[in-house]
């Protein structure tokens, strides 16, 4: 309409640009800048062993903060990166970044399990995928296993072949693979079997009305068994309730993450909470397993 009659055409962008334009708008042209303003930073969410309690890995959260925006939240602004391909230079510091501080807390013998890094289905397409994850290896020291590449699920089972190739490859640099927002897609179950994957998550769709809704608990189940079965690792995430990890534990969930453990925290928390759960493995039940 604004074609069609020149003179509306202020009018028709000021009264029909809504606020979701203008934030995708604002955000794109806001992470332009984003890294070189060091308005990007990384928070580190630890994931527990169920059974023990204990303190086994951390997933990389990334957060941005504008002076004019704010903090954004990832869930508002990756999208918009996705579509614009900022997704790659961003993911490609989040890497470096997140590889770099599990080398150093390895080096302090403060690394209980792998740092799990989330990457966009943008990234994992890029035909130099598995040539940027071996470059950040190398340049930060950590040895592959050490990391763990969080893909979701239907980026995993889009576009198979190519995706499924990429994974292949990633897992012979050794790093390991993880499959987020488990349940929420449409797993061929006989292509998840091929694919060379070594932990599903566990969507927190299925853990948010777990103790309240005997289907959620029933896909729960279902899921955690079926990884045992195909030598997957089930970990929950966004548990929040004394109820939810009970439940989890009791049903063979081995992993989990959420609020209820702790909040994704800045990296001088994490820190602190390695240091904690080291000094408990140090001091603590000599026959707690060790988690390597
Ligand atoms: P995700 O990978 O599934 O990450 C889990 C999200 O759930 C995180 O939200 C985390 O803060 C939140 N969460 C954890 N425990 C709980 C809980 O108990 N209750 C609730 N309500 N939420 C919980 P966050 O940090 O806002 O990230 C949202 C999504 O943004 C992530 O979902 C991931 O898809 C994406 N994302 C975050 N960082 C990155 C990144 O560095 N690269 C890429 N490509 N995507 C990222
Ligand atoms: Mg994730
Ligand atoms: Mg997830
Ligand atoms: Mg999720």
């Amino acid at each position: 309409r604004a074609k069609e009659s020149g003179k509306n055409t202020f009018e028709f962008f000021t009264t029909d640009m809504n606020a979701e334009t203008v934030s995708r708008m604002q955000i794109e042209s806001g992470l332009h800048r984003a890294i070189e303003r060091q308005e990007l930073s990384l928070f580190y969410q630890p994931k527990y062993r169920l059974d023990t309690e204990t303190l086994c890995g951390m997933e990389v959260l990334l957060r941005w903060n504008n002076a004019e925006l704010g903090a954004v939240p990832p869930t508002r602004f990756i999208p918009v990166a996705e579509d614009s391909n900022q997704i790659l230079a961003i993911g490609e510091w989040v890497l470096a970044n997140a590889c770099q501080q599990a080398q150093t807390w390895l080096a302090q013998g403060l690394l209980p399990g792998p740092i799990a890094v989330n990457l966009s289905g943008k990234q994992i397409r890029q035909p130099n995928i598995v040539e940027t994850v071996r470059n950040i290896l190398e340049t930060s020291n950590l040895p592959a296993s050490w990391l763990e590449l969080e893909i979701t699920e239907s980026v995993a089972m889009d576009n198979t072949h190519e995706v499924g190739r990429t994974l292949a490859s990633l897992k012979a640099l050794g790093v390991r693979l993880a499959i987020d927002d488990f349940g929420t897609g449409y797993s061929s179950l006989a292509y998840l079997k091929r694919l060379p994957i070594d932990v599903l998550k566990i969507d927190r769709a299925f853990i948010q009305n777990l103790h309240e809704d005997p289907d959620d608990a029933a896909i729960v189940v279902a899921i955690t068994s079926m990884a045992h079965t195909l030598g997957l690792e089930p970990i929950a995430e966004g548990i929040e309730h004394e109820e939810q990890f009970r439940f989890l534990r009791e049903n063979g969930c081995t992993y989990g993450q959420g609020f209820l453990f702790s909040r994704p925290v800045p990296v001088q928390e994490m820190d602190d909470l390695l240091v904690e759960s080291q000094a408990l493995r140090a001091w603590g039940n000599p026959d707690a397993p060790h988690h390597h």
